[in-house]
């Protein structure tokens, strides 16, 4: 009896984004059942965001998220959180997965990812590409046990845990029975939205669990790095709004 994988992925209208949509929907397509992909928009829903849910085969649930939020980085947390209520109202049993559109996923780590009992957390590399630098942020492990972290010079070193958004992943019965599971705080989990970027992560892990002990490392000693986090956004100034277009481009 395998693991339900919850697979929650926000995601927004721009140059790449039919790109980075099919490339995670392959991926999904590989992990074997049973696995539910989330994927949340804000309102509206798009008609390519469906086109392409609809077209892979993948179990899904195309949510939007109707908030009205004035900072654009505030968008993807409230989408997530539109994610995380519906899991908590539908008691979706499984381990749930914030995977960005835009970053490259082993299929190696969805399997493992069902091993989680409570809280999984894995390595990130970020690929800067103006600057050539692979930066490393996650877990440093013995085993699973989790001793350390890897800190990112830029994230700053007052967070309290040094994860990244896709490196990891929880029991979804966290949320809806933390006496169960003596989660820290007995309030509803979210993802505060007035916190800076980098402590978003840190901020949602704290509400999930107490301290590193009751975290599993994963992947070898932590050792395998298995998501790639590009930070590759083009600046095509000429993209059409929407990818379907009523006329061809003129050809000079
Ligand atoms: N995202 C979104 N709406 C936005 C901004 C981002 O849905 O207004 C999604 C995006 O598609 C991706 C995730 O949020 O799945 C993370 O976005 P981004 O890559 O911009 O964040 P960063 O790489 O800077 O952490």
């Amino acid at each position: 009896n395998r693991k339900l994988l919850i697979i929650v992925t926000p995601t927004y209208t721009r140059p790449f984004q039919t790109y980075y949509m099919n490339r995670l929907a392959h991926t999904l397509k590989l992990v074997p059942h049973p696995l539910l992909w989330i994927v949340v928009e804000m309102i509206p829903q798009s008609a390519e965001t469906a086109d392409i849910l609809r077209r892979n085969g993948i179990m899904y649930r195309h949510l939007i998220c109707n908030k009205n939020v004035t900072n654009v980085k505030d968008r993807s947390v409230q989408q997530r959180n539109v994610a995380l209520s519906h899991i908590e109202t539908h008691r979706l049993d499984g381990i749930v997965y914030f995977a960005d559109d835009d970053n490259i996923y082993a299929t190696d780590l969805f399997e493992q990812m069902r091993q989680i009992r409570r809280f999984g957390t894995w390595m990130v590399t970020k690929l800067i590409g103006d600057k050539s630098k692979a930066i490393l942020e996650g877990p440093i492990c013995n085993g699973t046990q989790v001793i350390g972290w890897h800190i990112n010079e830029s994230s700053g070193k007052s967070r309290r845990f040094h994860a990244d958004m896709s490196g990891f992943a929880f029991n979804s019965t966290i949320l809806w029975d933390p006496k169960r599971w003596h989660r820290p705080t007995l309030v509803p989990i979210r993802q505060l939205d007035t916190v800076n970027n980098g402590f978003q992560v840190s901020t949602f892990i704290e509400q999930v669990v107490e301290d590193e002990s009751q975290m599993e490392g994963l992947l070898q000693d932590c050792s395998r790095i298995l998501v790639w986090h590009l930070h590759l956004e083009s600046s095509y100034s000429f993209y059409p709004n929407k990818w379907f277009m009523k006329n061809n481009l003129d050809v000079v």
